[in-house]
């Protein structure tokens, strides 16, 4: 069967957090054995190196980010904001070329987070929001849901 589905790599058991660690879950690490998922990693591939101190949103969440209206910077004041919006471009090419309908996506993620994310003030303080990459997937008509949400439906399923 055709792959529609791609899954945050950290989330599968790559070790593509900022600190090297991941965020296994055994039922993504399954889907991926089983060849039903792609995986990415934005940060990755906007070329952040592992380990890098955190990033988190200021001004906004990642829609704001794309229109230029908030900043992704890193807890030594770095602004990364270019960082994260190539990795959301080439995500999206990703996913367009092998007609990716979903992405499950690792919650609270600058990148990644689909809902809430963190408000930039590296306090742990949640607001409303998307990451920089799952706003764009979501602009370009591409379901974004977080590992949170989907595992709450699969396991109402079972
Ligand atoms: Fe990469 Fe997203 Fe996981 Fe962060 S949350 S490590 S950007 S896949």
């Amino acid at each position: 069967a055709q792959r529609t589905m791609m899954v945050s790599a950290c989330l599968a058991g790559v070790n593509c957090v900022y600190d090297g660690s991941h965020n296994r879950q055994s039922h993504f690490a399954g889907l991926l054995h089983d060849g039903e998922v792609f995986l990415f990693c934005p940060e990755v591939l906007g070329g952040m190196r592992i380990p890098h101190p955190p990033s988190e949103i200021r001004g906004g969440d990642g829609f704001a980010v794309l229109e230029g209206r908030a900043r992704v910077v890193s807890r030594d004041g770095r602004d990364v904001t270019e960082f994260f919006l190539l990795g959301a471009r080439k995500t999206l090419a990703f996913a367009r070329k092998h007609g990716v309908k979903t992405a499950v996506m690792k919650a609270k993620s600058p990148s990644c987070g689909c809902g809430k994310i963190y408000d930039g003030t590296f306090t742990k303080t949640l607001i409303p929001g998307f990451g920089v990459t799952a706003a764009l997937l979501k602009q370009n008509g591409i379901e974004v849901v977080s590992d949170e949400e989907y595992l709450s439906v699969v396991k109402t399923e079972e």
